[in-house]
């Protein structure tokens, strides 16, 4: 495991640490989609299921000195896909995080699932398990864009899954991808009002993009052009406005008070520990803030994890790169975050970016709202331009950036925000800690 030293010019300790939640990477799945850059195995033999949740709770274990007496805000099981666990697996893994870590009263427990997966008495079983929030990757109720897209199931199934969803759960998430490959607007807006018809009151929206390292990559499937995706994209949200779903992030959208917490706790730059192959996390001390990352084969990590030590990296991030990680984060809010948060959960003074506040402004980027640091409406649809400003001197630009982990952040879309593998992970890189293919 390699690790990096910090550096702090200009930084004081936190005065106090930021909400904590949990992310737990569970890289299962029945096949690999053609699209998919997570952190993701096809389980061609049986899921050692019983060691697999050994090896999480061990890697828990020898996480707790980081976080001591922390409770934990939200749990986020992502993947991969975790509904191919037990409902017994997975009530297994909630009771040994209860018995290790404080969970607040109203913690927020998300499962991803797939329509793939989906049977009736499963789905009650997680919820009986601890889980309170599911979110399911749908990505369209289409056949023919299914298949397109290579997903294990057919339109009927995710109906069926997301009816099951919504009468078993309080809160669901459903995941969708448009400019798909032979999909138009009126198509990709069916879909969005199929899901609101269910009853959807949280949905996540992901323009298809082709990522590296995937087969759609190597051989790319004719998507809709530029234009046409623009128009696409605009249909999407069009209907989901008028849905009553308003936009709270970049491609989060909810009825007011459904908001993901957890993925809210990484746009604000709030810390999670993330355990399981190949999974993220971000944590604050008050004199160090890092990043860590978990052995990202299952059989590496198992092994690691259960022999005392499943990182493959840890590494401070340096002071200078603070601002960028912030607000790579916070303008994917809508609503943006007040500019006290930026000292608070950095512990540099707004002296720190105070130049590329005045550059945003000038280039009619940012919100000139001095009680908020938000995106102004071109900011919002230029945010790779505008995160940038905040890029150190020599650092290279935007693309690959780690973002945060899972968050519901399915497969498709690199923007600002994203880094790949399972997940943002600035929100972190790689493997997610938040959610959002299954
Ligand atoms: S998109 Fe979801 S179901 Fe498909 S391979 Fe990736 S994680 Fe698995």
């Amino acid at each position: 495991m390699k690790t990096l030293p910090i550096q702090t010019p200009g930084r004081r300790p936190l005065s106090a640490l930021p909400p904590l939640a949990l992310y737990v990477h569970l890289p299962w799945c029945l096949r690999k989609c053609p699209y998919c850059d997570f952190n993701s195995h096809e389980a061609r033999e049986e899921i050692p299921q019983r060691r697999y949740v050994d090896a999480l709770v061990a890697d828990l274990e020898a996480a707790l000195p980081l976080v001591w007496g922390r409770r934990v805000h939200s749990v986020f099981l992502g993947g991969g896909t975790p509904s191919l666990f037990e409902p017994e697996r997975i009530a297994d893994l909630l009771d040994a995080i209860r018995a290790r870590v404080p969970l607040a009263a109203e913690v927020e427990i998300t499962m991803e699932a797939n329509p793939g997966t989906f049977e009736a008495g499963r789905f009650r079983g997680f919820g009986e398990a601890g889980v309170n929030r599911l979110s399911i990757g749908v990505q369209s109720f289409d056949d023919a864009r299914l298949a397109a897209l290579g997903r294990v199931h057919g339109g009927g199934e995710a109906r069926a899954a997301v009816r099951a969803a919504l009468d078993l759960f309080a809160r669901v998430n459903v995941d969708l991808m448009y400019a798909l490959p032979g999909q138009d607007a009126l198509a990709a807006a069916r879909d969005v009002s199929i899901a609101l018809d269910l009853g959807v009151r949280h949905l996540s929206a992901y323009q298809l993009t082709l990522e590296p390292n995937t087969v759609f990559h190597l051989r790319p499937p004719v998507l809709p052009d530029e234009a046409q995706a623009a128009c696409i994209e605009e249909a999407v949200h069009g209907a989901l406005a008028a849905g009553g779903l308003a936009r709270y992030e970049v491609s989060a959208f909810a009825v007011p008070g459904e908001e993901a917490r957890h993925n809210l706790n990484y746009w604000t730059f709030g810390d999670y520990l993330g355990i399981g192959a190949g999974a993220h996390g971000k944590l604050s001390l008050p004199d160090r803030l890092f990043r860590q990352v978990r052995h990202r084969q299952p059989r590496q990590y198992m092994e690691s994890a259960l022999s005392g030590d499943a990182r493959a990296s840890e590494e401070d991030i340096p002071a200078q790169r603070l601002p960028f990680e912030f607000m790579l984060n916070a303008l994917r809010l809508e609503q943006g975050v007040p500019p006290a948060m930026f000292e608070e959960r950095t512990g540099l003074g707004l002296s720190a970016i105070a130049r590329a506040l005045a550059e945003a402004l000038d280039r009619g980027l940012l919100d000139p709202d001095p009680r908020v640091l938000r995106a102004s409406e071109l900011g919002y649809r230029f945010l790779n331009d505008l995160v940038e400003l905040f890029l150190p001197e020599e650092d290279p630009p935007v693309a690959g950036t780690d973002v945060p982990p899972a968050i519901e952040q399915p497969r498709a879309r690199r923007d600002a925000s994203r880094e790949g593998g399972d997940t943002v992970s600035g929100s972190p890189p790689g493997s997610r800690a938040s959610g959002g293919r299954a």
